[in-house]
């Protein structure tokens, strides 16, 4: 089973922030900048979204700790028990390590493409496990993905460095990174996207903006460039109150769209692709 029929979930919870709140708020703002009338609703790939073919489950209503860990868990797990591939609109990063938890008990052989400026493998941040710093760590020590490879990293510590190697974690950081990098995967995908790996200049409304990223474009060539079919993803950090202008939400959008579009074509849903380009003026 590899579904690839997209479908929104909204998660508002950004209790384990380390340094901002805000994050929680972020939904209804990538939903509105999603079918905002300034842009349209076509991927790159000439697949065009609706709300047909993009369903949305809404937001999960708010909770604390382990009960959120438990309701994000059920509900991604659900969605996919439906046939569908969940993307889900944080809230802050902690919000995967829940998600995935639904996912590896689906998808026994799962690789994560992980977009960041920070490798989140802490141990234990500020005396907290669930910390938006930590995901990473859980994920890797429940063997909840085969492969973890993250990419526009440039903030790594000692520590993270050690934990990475601990637990076979594949770093391309920022200095080294090239834009014909293929990760070669052969298992399904879920990809993580902290909006913090794009350079400030493009993403800056996020808590912890960090100078020398990705553009957006490279993220979204390297999107449709992995090479199996992805079967889940999250967009996180969008921190409305540091998003002054929306282009952020925008950004996120952006990446929501494009996922979603290449989930449906892998999905063989094509009804409305576009053949040719003789009618694109
Ligand atoms: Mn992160
Ligand atoms: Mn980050």
């Amino acid at each position: 089973m590899t579904a690839t029929r997209p479908v929104l979930l909204g998660v508002p919870w950004d209790e384990n922030s380390s340094y901002l709140r805000g994050a929680a708020a972020a939904p209804p703002r990538i939903r509105e900048a999603l079918w905002c009338e300034s842009s349209n609703a076509w991927g790159e790939n000439g697949v065009e979204l609706t709300q047909d073919s993009l369903s949305d489950a809404g937001d999960l209503a708010a909770a604390s700790g382990d009960e959120m860990v438990a309701r994000i868990e059920g509900a991604v797990g659900e969605l996919i028990d439906r046939g569908l591939a969940p993307i889900s609109l944080g809230g802050d990063h902690a919000i995967t390590y829940p998600a995935l938890r639904a996912f590896a008990r689906r998808y026994p052989r799962l690789s994560i493409l992980h977009f960041d400026a920070h490798p989140d493998l802490y141990d234990v941040f500020q005396g907290n496990r669930l910390s938006h710093a930590c995901p990473f760590a859980r994920i890797m020590e429940e063997n909840l993905a085969q492969r973890l490879v993250q990419v526009g990293l440039r903030t790594v510590s000692r520590h993270q460095r050690d934990q990475a190697r601990r637990f076979g974690v594949e770093m391309i950081e920022m200095r080294e990174f090239r834009e014909d990098f293929d990760p070669r995967f052969e298992t399904p995908i879920y990809v993580t996207f902290d909006l913090d790996g794009l350079d400030p200049a493009h993403a800056p409304g996020v808590s912890h903006p960090e100078p020398g990223g990705l553009t957006t474009r490279q993220a979204v060539d390297l999107i449709y460039r992995v090479g199996a079919p992805i079967v889940g993803a999250d967009v996180v950090e969008l921190n409305p109150a540091r998003d002054a202008t929306g282009i952020t939400a925008m950004v996120a959008a952006k990446i929501v769209k494009e996922i979603a579009a290449k989930m449906l074509e892998e999905s063989g849903d094509q009804r409305q692709r576009e053949i040719g380009r003789s009618s694109i003026r």
